[in-house]
């Protein structure tokens, strides 16, 4: 489950985009009759501009993290081997009020802090990203995973989904997290990755556009100790924890977002479900509260 690549991968993409977002900031604007147009037209303006501008779409590859340039999105290609960046929109980066994203927030209680803004203090001590959806109701899908695995990882989902801080939906296409099994034999359990956008909003987080998780089924077979509904239980209740902008928790190895978890020393609720520790509830409560 140790996803260290993950993480590199997003916050190259997060300190990549940082560029394109500042440069555009400073970039001059030709417009005429400056002295004229209102502060707001102003905006307007640069706002149209960007947007005309940013119509042409694009992809390059790059082979390492220190390949990847400003302004591209990227996502690994398992079968090339390879990065993919697909060129972010501009608007995406503009930093108008009016272009502020609406940030849906949960109707539940858990006793978590108001937040005005993500610092780096609160993300270390509820062991979160800096990123979450901009909604609540997320959906989900899968591919090449079968249907005895899709139970269990439905039966993790639901326990999620009572915790009604979010609401993970199934669909059949276009979903916002794709569920994927994979028999590519490496050294994690799982994998989560996908295209974060970078957000100049009031609260400090970025938005999750996309969010792919893969479950690696040669290690949870290696590593279940006899109990795969449990491990898989376990593994599914950690990456899509990723998914919806937990980071690791690395004090406390006995839970669902430790690095590293052993299935025989997790808490459970029965001999198929890990039991949803409070790290894990506090994690989505701040992050989707506020
Ligand atoms: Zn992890």
């Amino acid at each position: 489950m140790n996803i260290k690549l993950n993480n590199k991968l997003i916050k190259t993409t997060v300190a990549a985009l940082a560029l394109i977002t500042t440069s555009a900031t400073v970039a001059p604007t030709t417009v005429t009759n400056l002295t004229t147009v209102s502060a707001k037209a102003k905006k307007h303006h640069k706002k149209i501009k960007k947007t005309k501008r940013s119509k042409k779409k694009a992809y390059i590859i790059a082979k390492y993290y220190d390949e990847f340039k400003p302004g591209y999105s990227y996502t690994y290609n398992k079968k090339k081997g390879v990065f993919i960046g697909h060129k972010m929109k501009k608007h995406q980066t503009a930093i108008t009020n009016s272009d502020e994203p609406k940030i849906e927030k949960a109707n539940s209680t858990y006793n978590v802090p108001k937040v005005t803004k993500f610092t780096d203090e609160i993300r270390n001590q509820y062991h979160i990203k800096d990123y979450r959806w901009a909604k609540t109701t997320i959906t989900y899908n899968y591919n090449n995973v079968n249907e005895n695995q899709q139970k269990i990882i439905n039966q993790a989902i639901n326990q999620i989904n009572q915790l009604n801080i979010i609401n993970l939906k199934k669909i059949t296409k276009n979903a916002d997290i794709t569920i994927e099994m994979s028999t590519t034999n490496l050294s994690r359990a799982g994998y989560t990755t996908g295209p974060v956008s970078i957000e100049d909003n009031s609260l400090n987080i970025n938005l999750i556009e996309k969010q792919t998780v893969t479950l690696y089924e040669n290690q949870i077979q290696a590593h279940c100790y006899g109990n795969y509904n449990l491990y898989l239980n376990q593994v599914a209740l950690h990456e899509i924890g990723h998914a919806l902008g937990l980071e690791h928790n690395e004090q406390n190895k006995y839970e669902i977002m430790a690095p590293i978890s052993d299935v025989r020393k997790v808490n459970t609720i029965d001999s198929t479900h890990v039991a949803i520790d409070q790290d894990y509830i506090n994690g989505l409560a701040i992050l989707y509260q506020n």
